[in-house]
């Protein structure tokens, strides 16, 4: 499965509204991960590192108010977006949701074609290549939508891999990821791959944008791993 798919950890204990959300989060392209109860969601938030979640309200055990309360306090998964669904329409409900930390919230019944609109403008702010927008980093511009990689106006040619590294690159420039996150990232999690070969393909990356000439935009930092810029 490809890794530039976003993961989205779907959180609701009605079966009947689990599948119809299951399916129409694929139909739009992302990987779905799910849980029916507040245990399973938190076990899931760290173990899978989902790039949002959709996070009902009412849930047994665990209710949805605490899970985000816990996402958000936790410094490894506070930046993922949480989206609340709720079969309450009071406006304290609403208030308290967004107070929890929450990033947007949804009163049930809401139509599916605003759920997903709404969580592409989550996503167009935390993972911008992936929903199809155009990033930048000096003078390298990738389009998410047409795959296509330009420096200096020059078109790069990158195979699959290292577009989907340059995409994880430039989405955080100056971030620093460990061979084991970029492995998560750009091949998938639940693939296996030794971690040498990241450093095949940053090589193939660097040999590529620099093709016209430049400096190589890419840094490895010792014992860690690498960051752009
Ligand atoms: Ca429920």
């Amino acid at each position: 499965m490809s890794a530039e798919r976003p993961l989205v950890l779907l959180v609701e204990d009605e079966p009947a509204q689990r599948e119809i959300l299951r399916y129409n989060l694929r139909s739009e392209g992302y990987d779905v991960s799910m849980a029916e109860n507040g245990d399973d969601a938190i076990v899931l938030v760290d173990e899978m590192g989902p790039d949002l979640i959709l996070l009902d309200w009412m849930l047994p055990g665990v209710s949805g108010i605490e899970i985000c309360r816990r996402v958000k306090s936790k410094r490894a998964t506070a930046h993922i977006p949480v989206i609340m669904l709720s079969a309450r329409s009071d406006e304290m409900d609403r208030v308290r949701g967004l107070e929890t930390g929450a990033d947007d919230y949804l009163t049930k019944p809401f139509s599916v074609q605003e759920l997903m609109a709404r969580i592409r403008t989550q996503l167009r702010r935390t993972r911008p290549a992936t929903v199809g927008q155009a990033l930048e980093f000096d003078d390298i511009v990738l389009d998410g939508e047409t795959h296509r990689v330009s420096r200096g106006g020059a078109p790069i040619k990158l195979g699959p891999t290292e577009f989907r590294l340059l995409s994880t690159f430039m989405e955080k420039p100056g971030r620093v990821w460990s061979r084991e996150q970029l492995l998560d990232r750009v091949w998938g999690r639940d693939v296996y791959v030794d971690t040498r070969t990241v450093d095949v393909h940053v090589g193939r990356l660097r040999k590529a944008l620099c093709q016209h000439g430049g400096a190589d935009p890419v840094r490895t930092v010792r014992g860690t791993g690498y960051a752009l810029g």
